[in-house]
């Protein structure tokens, strides 16, 4: 039966759960908002599949990937990067696949969404900076593919680990597209800030942005939109960049290195400008693609999007999140404390950006650089 003692050991892909063949297992939410499956052990037979299914742990060794800096110029005006997922995304859809990505709900919970027509695939552009909800997901691809179908399905490296271990049958008509993750913040937080903006500027939200493409490519704001009213601030990025608020599991994530489940991993092409002069310099986006096993090569070969792309070595120092997790912040515990006994407020008035805290720490760094 599965148990999940330290929170660092369980990322939330959902696939103990939809492997259950007793349905014993649910996913249920913490006070961040991090699901965890919760096994109701009347049901439970103890057989070990959900074990078996977990793939939450190093794998063995992979042999060394390929890696291009590629942009589409012609999707980039609604892509985070160089519209590589966007690009993948139709061409599968044209070759008869399932896509699978996160999309942002109305009420702006971000969930993984199944989709079969090139008209879907818009609700699938753009990084959500919050966990998805992979409830039901991995199960969902594992139908698709008992019925012949083939499937890309992106998202986060541990997310795809978990769908490849439960559909490990149907690998070769699996696809997996994986990004570099930063790791993944706390869902309960990113309802509480839109609830938070919301009351303060006394309006109703009607669109969220994590980063708007229009504002450029290096930019990292969020942006709330209120109607005709647009607010572009950093204090939830903020959070998420210090690591405030980040799932455990993410400190101490596996597939922070090469050793990933996928076929492809798509990221920010960082540092394009110094290794590839005049190839991107406008500010407007690149993608990093890397393949890393013969079927992600093959289907990169080629897309029917024009494109611009240039073999580029892998940027050891721009990618911190290849090579290592993030490190946990020193008050992350002090935060989710605060957070859950108090509130949203409480939290960002003692550890925002515009905290006392944050203010002073920020003062003695500059003095000690000019020391
Ligand atoms: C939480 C998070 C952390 C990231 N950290 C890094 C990083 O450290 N370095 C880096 O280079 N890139 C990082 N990225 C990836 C980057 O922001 C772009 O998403 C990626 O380069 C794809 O951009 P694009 O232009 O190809 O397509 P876009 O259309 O902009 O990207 C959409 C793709 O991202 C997936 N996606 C979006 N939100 C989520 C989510 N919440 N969970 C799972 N999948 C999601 C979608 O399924 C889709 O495949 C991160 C993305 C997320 C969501």
């Amino acid at each position: 039966m599965i148990s999940i003692t330290d929170r660092r050991q369980c990322c939330g892909c959902s696939a103990c759960a939809d492997a259950c063949p007793h349905r014993a297992i649910t996913m249920a939410e913490d006070a961040m908002g991090f699901k965890y499956p919760s096994v109701d052990a009347s049901l439970c037979v103890d057989c070990g599949i959900c074990e078996d299914v977990c793939m939450f742990h190093p794998r063995e060794s992979v042999p060394e990937p390929s890696c291009e800096a590629i942009r589409f110029p012609e999707l980039m005006d609604r892509s985070q990067s160089g519209g590589l997922s966007f690009a993948l995304m139709r061409k599968a859809i044209r070759g008869g696949y399932v896509v699978y990505g996160a999309a942002m709900d109305e009420d702006f919970t971000v969930r993984h969404r199944r989709v079969e027509s090139e008209d879907g695939l818009d609700s699938l552009r753009l990084s959500k900076y919050v966990q998805s909800d992979m409830n039901g997901i991995p199960g969902k691809v594992l139908e698709d593919l008992e019925s012949g179908r083939k499937v890309l399905f992106t998202g986060t490296p541990c997310q795809c680990a978990g769908v490849a271990s439960l559909a490990s049958r149907h690998r070769n008509n699996l696809l997996l597209a994986d990004i570099i993750c930063h790791g993944v913040p706390s869902p309960a937080v990113w309802k509480s800030f839109l609830k938070y903006q919301e009351s303060k500027a006394g309006k109703r939200l009607t669109g969220a942005l994590f980063r708007d493409p229009s504002l450029g490519w290096h930019q990292h704001k969020e942006t709330l939109i209120f109607g005709d009213v647009k607010l572009v601030d950093n204090e939830y990025t903020d959070l998420f960049y210090r690591h405030l608020m980040l799932r455990p599991s993410c400190t101490a994530c596996p597939y922070a290195s090469l050793n990933r489940p996928s076929d492809i991993t798509m990221a920010d092409c960082w540092g394009v400008e110094q290794a590839l002069p005049g190839f991107a310099d406008d500010n407007l986006g690149c993608s990093m693609l890397i393949t890393h096993t013969a079927s992600g090569k093959e289907f990169c070969q080629e897309f029917s999007d024009k494109c611009q792309r240039s073999p580029i070595e892998l940027p050891k120092d721009k990618q911190p999140n290849l090579f290592a997790p993030s490190k946990p912040h020193k008050s992350a515990k002090s935060f989710e404390n605060v957070y859950i006994r108090e509130g949203y407020a409480a939290a960002i008035r003692r550890f925002g950006k515009d905290s006392y805290g944050y203010r002073l720490n920020q003062f003695i760094k500059k003095v000690k650089r000019h020391l």
